[in-house]
């Protein structure tokens, strides 16, 4: 029976409070699996810790809810145990930029072929706003008593820096395009970023919605209000690189766009470089029958349910100085 987007929805009690861009991040990923006709049991959404943590809990696939800043080694893990599912791992900027920020520089290399999301809204609103890494240097957000003293981390160039092999911006009350993002991440062959931008209206009263929309944005020559995001794909800009030799060129512009901001901030696709071999292809190259074995589908146990794992065979796989 084919599944409708109401299927890949839960029961479960949702306690965000009123209008945070939690939720346009939340639709948006359950239109993505269901445009994707992606059956439950094919994916997988982790999670670390803060307000986006409990997003596993509200789509009807599997969930996995870890710890602060670890998303990634688990989620990692899993595709690579099982690499048939599609993996999301999903969480704010403070937890993957500060106390993961190592995680997610060691997963740029790795390039594992899945998802990861940051739900970026500048401060830490489960513990009650304090500055997370994103927020720039000088803003004071209602939740704290001084200007914020730390610069920013800018995650789409840390991406680039990393090794991300696609890196985008989206915007979570711009929920169709999110999703067209989300589904494009998915269908990327490589490790994909996605930056969303997310209002926090309990304690960042900065960033809100209406400051996106640009309620104080005024254009002097019409009079109106001009919107702070912009989509790339509408001003001309390609981020895909089509020829290796063209790499050095795409990065420069990456790093170009990256660096926009108050009046001006671009959302979209910055970069998208297919040419890079995904771990499981260099895994592949070791073990020839890691995708029709993967360790997913390996036995674990005999008949008489006595243990029958062993590491030993897996390190012999995996040798350098074979
Ligand atoms: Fe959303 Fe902020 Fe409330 Fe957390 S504290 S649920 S991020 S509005």
């Amino acid at each position: 029976m084919a599944l409708k987007l109401a299927d890949y929805k839960t029961d479960v009690h949702n306690d965000w409070c009123p209008g945070c861009g939690d939720f346009g991040i939340l639709n948006a990923i359950q239109m993505a699996l269901f445009d994707m006709h992606i059956p439950h049991h094919r994916a997988a959404i982790f999670s670390g810790i803060g307000c986006s943590g409990k997003t596993p809990h509200f789509i009807h696939t599997y969930g996995i809810h870890t710890l602060h800043g670890r998303v990634l080694p688990f989620a990692q893990g899993a595709k690579l145990s099982n690499p048939e599912l599609e993996i999301l791992a999903v969480g704010g900027d403070g937890d993957g930029l500060g106390i993961g920020a190592g995680h997610f520089v060691a997963a740029g290399r790795r390039n594992v072929d899945m998802v990861y999301i940051i739900f970026n809204n500048g401060v830490y609103g489960l513990t009650k706003g304090q500055a997370a890494p994103t927020l720039k240097l000088g803003m004071k957000t209602k939740s704290l008593s001084q200007p914020n003293v730390n610069n920013s981390v800018n995650p789409i160039s840390l991406a680039l820096i990393a090794g991300f092999s696609f890196i985008a911006r989206g915007y979570s009350y711009d929920v169709r395009h999110l999703k067209d993002i989300i589904r494009k991440a998915i269908e990327h062959k490589g490790l994909a970023f996605l930056d969303i931008l997310q209002p926090c209206p309990t304690y960042n009263d900065i960033n809100t919605r209406e400051w996106f929309q640009g309620l104080d944005n005024i254009n002097p020559k019409t009079d109106m209000q001009m919107p702070r995001t912009y989509k790339l794909e509408e001003a001309g800009y390609d981020g895909v690189i089509h020829k290796e030799d063209e790499i050095n060129d795409k990065m420069a512009q990456v790093i170009e766009k990256s660096n926009e901001w108050d009046n001006k901030i671009p959302i979209g696709i910055f970069y998208q470089n297919e040419h890079i071999p995904t771990y499981q292809e260099r895994i592949l190259a070791r073990i020839p029958d890691y995708i029709e074995n993967p360790p997913s589908k390996q036995a674990v146990s005999d008949q008489n349910n006595k243990s029958i794992t062993s590491i030993d065979k897996l390190l012999t796989d995996l040798r350098v100085d074979k």
